[in-house]
């Protein structure tokens, strides 16, 4: 069983400020783990699509998610679908298994109606300005509930998502000089280069052809 406290203070050190919306991810990151059996991706076992967007109030979910899970941006098992829910879905790609866990609208509205959000967070006050005697209740509420209160879990179910292997091929760009990965190459003329140069190249290009 994956106990979710041990990656706070990670989760808590990724995001920069101390807020409800990290204990929320770590929580239904190790709710659907723990459904799953699955330890912590190593490297890109499991896979986690987030339902969240960008710019939203709460984006340290993410943040949490990825610290728990071991689905990170970098290693690229983690996407974002921008339903703007804080919910995902995590996906054993070895067997894949997967489940999704959402957190409750009660559990979100409660929050809503908080000081911490009304006083401050609607108001425009970043999260890192919030008095601790205001957010470390909210953040303690949401630490002490049990799962079923917090979180909604779906069956396990199957998924088609398959892990495409990672891809070590890459050229050096015949115009800058830099390591470009094989897939980001582009043909100008004669020359492989990258993506930035092939725009510069056109842009040349197009000055050349005015004039
Ligand atoms: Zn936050
Ligand atoms: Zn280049």
């Amino acid at each position: 069983m994956v106990d979710p406290t041990l990656f706070l203070p990670a989760a808590f050190e990724l995001a920069g400020h101390r807020c409800p919306a990290t204990p929320l991810g770590v929580r239904a990151g190790a709710a659907a783990m723990n459904h799953l059996g699955v330890a912590r991706s190593e490297d890109r076992s499991l896979y986690a699509l987030l339902e969240l967007g960008d710019e939203h109030w709460a984006g340290c979910f993410a943040d949490a998610i990825q610290t728990v899970t071991g689905c990170t941006a970098g290693k690229g098992n983690f996407r974002r679908l921008g339903y703007g829910k804080l919910a995902l879905t995590l996906v054993d790609t070895t067997t894949g298994r997967a489940v999704r866990v959402a957190v409750r609208a009660e559990v979100l509205l409660e929050l809503k109606r908080s000081a911490f959000f009304q006083q401050y967070r609607r108001q425009g006050v970043p999260a890192s300005q919030v008095p601790s005697e205001v957010a470390e209740p909210v953040i303690e509420r949401v630490l002490s509930a049990p799962d079923e209160i917090l979180l909604s879990v779906s069956e396990v179910f199957a998924s088609d998502l398959a892990q495409a292997p990672e891809d070590c091929r890459s050229f050096v760009c015949d115009r800058c000089g830099e390591v470009v990965a094989e897939a980001h190459g582009r043909v100008a003329g004669t020359r492989q280069v990258c993506i930035p140069c092939q725009e510069a190249l056109l842009r040349q290009d197009g000055r050349t052809s005015a004039a």
